[in-house]
């Protein structure tokens, strides 16, 4: 199992205070929030004195098909601090905050989602944590307000069976809702690799956490975009992308040795008593030998399905047009999408 994550133990290994910091971005990625994407800005307009430094706002469209690039666009007219991403199509959140980080231009980072299920009201405290010296202040739930029994129970096991896997420390009970020093966002956004899942790399890069605890609230309008298959890839991607450890398949080697060992011992019982008593649980331990080494195939093919899409190398995203904020905003229409380390 991994070590918890390390966070502060004395004052003597925290890094010196952040003084003189000019902008704060925010990013949100957006996917069908025509019901909530208005009080969302309406809620980050009301933190912005508590923050202290100015403000950009990076709004990213995921290929909604609902209001919400219309509204955003209504945002960005009557708000010169927002940037509109629009995405040509739908590439899913993870790719989504990759746009939001690739355009930022902040002296730190905040990623939230556009649903107000992670309060906005929490940045101040990220922002204050992170000038005390903090790299990365990522939001940890206490509570989760509104979501079903078994989207907590899972959530809980997969937290932690997930955080075993990994081969660096992992914090707990937290989403995508966290603040990064630009030092740690140059660090992901520097990675060649094309599928980013953020939740992993922000841990991978390093650099000193601590979290902010919050309670999580329920969504105020709108749906979740995450039916239970989609929730089963992005698991899926957790995982795979960031760990080997599943591929080390000795201890299914052993099982499956333990399984024939077994059959082994029944058959042998068979031939000096009742065959036909024991034939069908012979039967059933090989079947189920082969099913395991089927599992053992595919699982070894999610690596490799993974694998094959990076060697394609398409970039994760594209955007086709960039909205910036303010009367009269400048729109720039189709966009090529250009990777920060790609326009060196
Ligand atoms: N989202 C996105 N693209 C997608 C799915 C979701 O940009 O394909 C956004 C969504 O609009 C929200 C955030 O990702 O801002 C989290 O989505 P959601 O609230 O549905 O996830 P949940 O909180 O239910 O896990
Ligand atoms: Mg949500």
């Amino acid at each position: 199992m991994s070590p918890a994550h390390p966070e502060y133990q004395s004052d003597s290994t925290r890094p010196p205070a952040r003084s003189q910091q000019r902008l704060l971005s925010i990013i949100i990625p957006c996917h069908n929030e025509e019901a909530v994407i208005e009080a969302t800005h309406a809620r980050l307009c009301g933190i912005a004195p508590a923050v202290g430094m100015p403000l950009e706002v990076i709004y990213i469209d995921d290929g909604s098909r609902d209001r919400t690039l219309e509204q955003l666009q209504q945002i960005a007219a009557a708000d010169p601090r927002v940037t509109v991403l629009e995405l040509s199509r739908n590439f899913g959140q993870q790719a989504a905050m990759s746009a939001g980080l690739e355009q930022a231009r902040g002296d730190a980072v905040v990623i939230i989602d556009a649903d107000l299920q992670d309060p906005p009201e929490v940045i101040p405290e990220m922002v204050a944590r992170w000038r005390d010296g903090v790299d990365v202040v990522y939001g940890r739930r206490r509570r989760r307000v509104g979501e079903t029994a078994f989207k907590l129970i899972t959530a809980s096991l997969f937290h932690r069976f997930f955080a075993s896997l990994m081969p660096y420390p992992m914090p707990v009970d937290t989403g995508d809702f966290k603040l990064c020093d630009r030092a740690v966002i140059d660090a992901v956004c520097s990675l060649p690799e094309k599928r980013r899942y953020l939740r992993n790399l922000v841990p991978w890069a390093g650099f000193h956490h601590e979290p902010v605890w919050y309670d999580r609230d329920a969504r105020p309008a709108g749906e979740t975009k995450y039916s239970p298959r989609k929730l089963l890839a992005l698991a899926a991607d957790a995982v795979v992308l960031s760990s080997d450890k599943p591929l080390r398949l000795t201890w299914l080697a052993a099982g499956i040795l333990g399984l024939a060992g077994l059959t082994g011992l029944l058959a042998t019982a068979a031939s000096s008593g009742q065959q036909t008593a024991t034939l069908p649980a012979v039967l059933a331990v090989v079947g189920l030998i082969a099913a395991v080494q089927t599992a053992a195939i595919a699982l070894v093919g999610e690596y490799v399905v993974r694998g094959y899409r990076e060697t394609q190398g398409r970039p994760p995203y594209v955007i086709r047009q960039t909205i910036s904020g303010g009367i009269g905003a400048a729109t720039s229409a189709n966009t090529p999408h250009v990777r920060r380390q790609d326009a060196a």
